[in-house]
């Protein structure tokens, strides 16, 4: 009825039993595979940054690149997209990669000098640049889950690449919105949002000369925070080099002042960016969402699919903007 789609995982099957397992701890230091010097423990590396040279697979990076050992879909084989009667379906035809933000365990995002940042960022741009070249691929999901509880399932910073052979659904209703206001304005919706925020104020976290971290008007989660270009694009990867810097300058603040507001809550920081195939360059423009983990979805908001949210953005902007950093 809906058009949704699922991934039906059968490498990761598990029986009734297996399910009880699933509240590990998140995995310390001790036998992280994404340190450094363990390199010999994750799948083989895509992209590295070593500055000193070095063979792959070896110490001295600075970013790695690597497939997930655990992968949600696989770049073997074809694209079958077949009916199964009235249904449909296909191969989970894709790739998935771990982005590891740098080879210390104990560097978080707020800990990260905004070069780290930057580099990593560089890293997802690189990839996608890359995946995108094979044309069953429609989409790259870029997200961050930071903390046990945001569905980290290892400490060390890292962040994943998803790349789909669909358009996710998020993006579909965001695109079509901006479809909608384009039609009749002739603007970007994104930008109009930029520029009135901007002159309100009330909800501006912070800004820079490329970028605005923002309490959206109308925020599903507590202290939910978009940052946007403010110049338009609507792929993160055509992002100039000025707007990285800018970008990892503004991310970095905002999750330090998250920090101090909140104590430190786990989060999940997703890439909003166009689809590859789509021509939405006047319409569509790349952002980050990142929602802090603070109050439990529940019944209410999986049967009406909207959100009780019990700080409103005023206030929340108010509260981070007052954070000394
Ligand atoms: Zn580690
Ligand atoms: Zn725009
Ligand atoms: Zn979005």
């Amino acid at each position: 009825m809906t058009g949704r789609w699922v991934i039906i995982s059968t490498d990761r099957q598990k029986r009734p039993h297996d399910f009880h397992f699933e509240r590990a701890t998140a995995m310390g230091r001790d036998r992280c595979p994404f340190c450094a010097g363990r390199e010999a423990m994750t799948p083989s590396e895509v992209l590295a940054y070593r500055p000193g040279g070095g063979p792959p697979n070896t110490t001295g990076w600075e970013v790695r690149v690597v497939s997930n050992k655990f992968p949600a879909l696989q770049v073997e084989g074809t694209l079958d997209r077949e009916g199964d009667g009235m249904f449909d379906k296909m191969s989970g035809i894709g790739a998935h990669e771990v982005i590891i933000e740098t080879p210390d365990h104990d560097r978080p995002l707020a800990l990260q000098s905004e070069i780290e940042i930057e580099r990593w960022l560089w890293a997802c741009r690189e990839r996608i640049l890359d995946l995108k070249r094979d044309f069953r691929l429609k989409y790259i999901l870029v997200f961050k889950n930071h903390g046990a509880a945001a569905g980290a399932t290892l400490e060390h910073p890292h962040a994943q690449l998803i790349a789909l052979p669909i358009v996710p659904d998020f993006v579909r209703e965001e695109l079509e919105g901006a479809r909608r206001h384009y039609a009749v304005k002739e603007r970007c919706v994104f930008c109009d949002i930029v520029h009135q925020e901007l002159r309100d104020d009330r909800r501006v976290i912070q800004e820079n000369t490329d970028a605005v971290a923002i309490a959206p008007y109308a925020p599903r989660f507590a202290f939910e925070t978009w940052v946007l270009p403010k110049r338009h694009g609507a792929r993160f990867e055509e992002a100039a080099k000025h707007e990285y810097e800018s970008l990892a300058r503004l991310l970095k603040a905002v999750v330090q002042r998250l920090n101090r507001a909140l104590e430190m809550p786990p989060f999940n920081l997703v890439l909003h960016t166009a689809p590859f195939a789509e021509e939405v360059a006047d319409v569509y423009h790349w952002h980050i969402e990142i929602m802090p983990k603070l109050t439990r979805v529940a019944g209410f908001e999986w049967g009406t699919g909207f959100y009780i949210n019990p700080t409103p953005p005023e206030e929340a902007a108010q509260v981070l903007r007052a954070v000394r950093l």
